[in-house]
C-alpha cells in the first residue's frame, strides 16, 4: 500500500475529519525527514496506539538559528516515502513552507522556563520554533496522540507542557532512543560526521553510561558525575562541548545532589554536527 501524500492544510483538515468521523484514532509522528530507524520506531509505537498513523515531514525554518544548518539539512523525500511504505503509515503530511509561514505570519507559541536551560541556552529561539510548528501540525492533523523521541527529551517535555498549558486534547508519548551498534544515538545529523569524528561520536553514549554507573554505585554528588563525564569527552580531538549536565528530569533545572528522577544530558559539536544525547536515571 503506497503512502498517501497530503500537502495542503485544508486537504489535511478534510482527511482528519474523515478519519475522526469514521471513529478512527489518529496518531501523528512529526519529523523533519531523512528518516532512520529512530523515526520508524516512533511509527511502530504509533501504530500500536492508533488506527491511523500520519507522519509529517517538514524541515521547519523557524527552529533553525541564522548560523545553523537549515539549508544543508538532509532532504530525500523519495527515500523517506520508500522507508514509510512497509511501516503501515496511512498518510504522509508534507506541508510547504509558504503555506505554514505565509508572509504575514505573526503568531508564535512559546513555553517559558523549561526552554531556558540545556539546548534552549545554546539555541536562542529554537524551542519557540518547535512549539509553533508542532501547534500548527496538531491543528492540521487533529491527532488523538502524538509520538516523540526520548533522544530529544527537552523537546518532548516542552511539547507536553505546551499541551497541558493550552489544554490541547492530544496525548503525548515518548519513545526510547534508538542507537547504532556502538551506542551513538541515531540522528540525521550523524551524516555530517567525518570518519574521524564518527569514531569519536560514541563517546557521548559512553559518558552517559559512565555517569549512570556512578549513580548506580552510590555517587550522589552531581558535580562529580558531570566531571567524570566531561573527562570522557573533553580529551577528544574533534569534540567541542556545548554542555554536560545533570538536571531534574521534570523541570530540567541543574541539581547538586542526585535524587529521584534525574536526566544526564550532553550536547557536543563535532565539526558541522551538533549532537545531543541523554540518559534518564532513576535514583534509588
Ligand atoms: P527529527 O526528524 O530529528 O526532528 O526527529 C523527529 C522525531 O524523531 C523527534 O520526536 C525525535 O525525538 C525522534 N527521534 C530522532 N532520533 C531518534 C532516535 N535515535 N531514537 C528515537 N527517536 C528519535
Amino acid at each position: 500500500m503506497a503512502v498517501k501524500i497530503v500537502k495542503a492544510v485544508r486537504a489535511m483538515h478534510r482527511k482528519a475529519d474523515q478519519m475522526r468521523r469514521a471513529g478512527q484514532r489518529i496518531a501523528l509522528v512529526p519529523t523533519m525527514g531523512d528518516l532512520h530507524e529512530g523515526h520508524l520506531s516512533l511509527v511502530r509505537r504509533a501504530r500500536k496506539v492508533a488506527d491511523r498513523v500520519v507522519v509529517s515531514i517538514f524541515v521547519n525554518p523557524l527552529q533553525f538559528g541564522p548560523a545553523e544548518d537549515f539549508a544543508a539539512y538532509p532532504r530525500d523525500l523519495a527515500r523517506d516515502l520508500e522507508r514509510l511504505d512497509p511501516c503501515g503509515v496511512h498518510l504522509a503530511y508534507l506541508p510547504e513552507v509558504k503555506e505554514i509561514y505565509p508572509e504575514d505570519f505573526a503568531t508564535t507559541v512559546g513555553v517559558a522556563r523549561l526552554t531556558e536551560g540545556l539546548c534552549g541556552a545554546h539555541r536562542p529561539g529554537h524551542f519557540e520554533g518547535v512549539t509553533t510548528v508542532v501547534a500548527k501540525l496538531f491543528a492540521a492533523v487533529k491527532p488523538h496522540v502524538a509520538v516523540f523521541g526520548q533522544k530529544d527529551a527537552q523537546q518532548t517535555l516542552v511539547i507536553q507542557k505546551m499541551v497541558r498549558d493550552l489544554n490541547l486534547d492530544v496525548e503525548i508519548l515518548m519513545a526510547p532512543t534508538v542507537r547504532e551498534a556502538d551506542g551513538l544515538a541515531m540522528s540525521s545529523r550523524n551524516a555530517y560526521l567525518s570518519p574521524e569524528e564518527r569514531r569519536e561520536a560514541p563517546s557521548l553514549y559512553r559518558a552517559l553510561m559512565l555517569g549512570k554507573n556512578m549513580i548506580a554505585q552510590g555517587e550522589r554528588r552531581a558535580p562529580r558525575v558531570v566531571a567524570a563525564m566531561r573527562d570522557v569527552i573533553a580529551p577528544l580531538c574533534h569534540a567541542k562541548i556545548d554542555y554536560i549536565e545533570a538536571v531534574d528530569a521534570e523541570n530540567l533545572t541543574p541539581v547538586a545532589v542526585l535524587k529521584n528522577s534525574v536526566l544526564l544530558a550532553v550536547a557536543v559539536r563535532f565539526g558541522k554536527a551538533r549532537l545531543i544525547d541523554n540518559a534518564p536515571v532513576r535514583v534509588k
